[in-house]
């Protein structure tokens, strides 16, 4: 249940609520508008009665909220959660670039990414140095190597980076590098993992699961938000459907259906969901048209020798290309890109 106080409620009557949910032995969770305040009741409310508060000074009513997450949906926090990932914010009406290589491969590889896609107009770096490979033969990522050379690229760029964090064993370790975790869609229901990026206070792109509906997205979203960390970006890369003419599915329309449900940022990532680099910048594009607030793209200096995901990665040339024109369909859209 939320309860929604009226635009005049003081500071007092909002506490005095607050203290009455909390003698109930629920948690609260303030969302503090321009407008006005949402108090959201967290646990189990059903015994609750609604009109214990919806007759109190300063309440405007109580709703209840049937969904099964609370702090990612937009009832519980109407206006969009800006997220911030360094400098750059993600969920404004800027839409953002998030562009490397898979895997960080070498010292060589991920400077001439990092400049590559910085040159081209991307504002944060990704890539991975523990790599969620289906084959146990295929190159697992460099892993704390890969970190530090991350941080080179970071560095010489003045980008912020993201990478992929597997498991809550690497979590600490990856925190010392990384200005924002990945959670890759594997492990998308690692709940472990969840709550220990949830106990951190540093952004978390929450990729789909290939076979999660949304609710199961959202729900994810919550074990993080749960646990403090408000600072999640959902991300939509493909889900397994009958059709194999591309590797997954991009699911389009979860950007808007997410949007409506929820308050955080969306992103799209068309590379995992194409596997083909050709399918990439209309995908992309499309998704910007849809109301995407970034785009989480695969580029590599040499597509043709990476170890990893080459068949989807742009060269740094086509990624070039397809910023300019991600800029006209975000203007066309009314939004800019960062
Ligand atoms: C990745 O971003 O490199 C990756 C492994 O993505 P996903 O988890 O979506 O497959
Ligand atoms: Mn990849």
């Amino acid at each position: 249940m939320i309860i929604v106080m009226k635009s005049s409620a003081t500071t007092a009557q909002v506490d005095h609520v607050v203290a009455r949910v909390k003698s109930l032995g629920f948690d609260t969770h303030l969302s503090v508008g321009e407008e006005r305040t949402i108090i959201g009741i967290i646990g189990d409310e059903r015994p609750v009665d609604d009109d214990a508060f919806s007759l109190m000074e300063g309440v405007e009513k109580t709703v209840r909220v049937l969904t099964k997450y609370k702090l990612a949906s937009r009832d519980f926090h109407p206006q969009n959660t800006i997220v911030h990932i360094g400098t750059v914010a993600i969920g404004g009406n800027q839409v953002v670039a998030l562009a490397g290589p898979c895997a960080i491969e070498s010292e060589s590889q991920i400077m001439a990414a990092a400049q590559a896609v910085k040159k081209a107009g991307a504002s944060v770096i990704r890539a991975g140095a523990y790599k969620p490979r289906t084959s146990p033969y295929s190159f697992q990522g460099l892993g704390e190597e890969g970190l530090k050379l991350l941080a080179q690229a970071r560095l010489a760029t003045e980008l912020p980076v993201v990478t992929e964090v597997m498991s809550s064993e690497q979590v600490d370790i990856v925190a010392k590098y990384t200005d924002a975790f990945q959670i890759g869609t594997r492990n998308m229901q690692n709940y472990n993992l969840l709550c220990a990026v949830g106990s951190t206070d540093k952004p978390v792109i929450l990729k789909r699961g290939m076979m999660s509906k949304l609710e199961e997205l959202l729900m994810s979203a919550e074990y993080i938000l749960s646990r403090g960390n408000d600072q999640v970006i959902l991300c939509e890369r493909g889900i397994r459907t009958f059709e194999t003419a591309t590797r997954n599915t991009l699911d389009l329309s979860a950007v808007p259906v997410l949007k409506q449900l929820s308050h955080l940022p969306v992103i799209v990532d068309p590379s995992h969901a194409a596997g083909d680099w050709h399918y990439v910048p209309s995908l992309s594009l499309a998704a910007i048209a849809v109301g995407a607030d970034g785009l989480l793209i695969e580029v590599h200096p040499d597509p043709e020798h990476a170890l990893s995901d080459g068949a989807q990665s742009l060269t740094p040339e086509r990624f070039s290309t397809l910023m300019n024109n991600v800029r006209a369909v975000a203007a066309a859209v009314g939004r800019e890109v960062a």
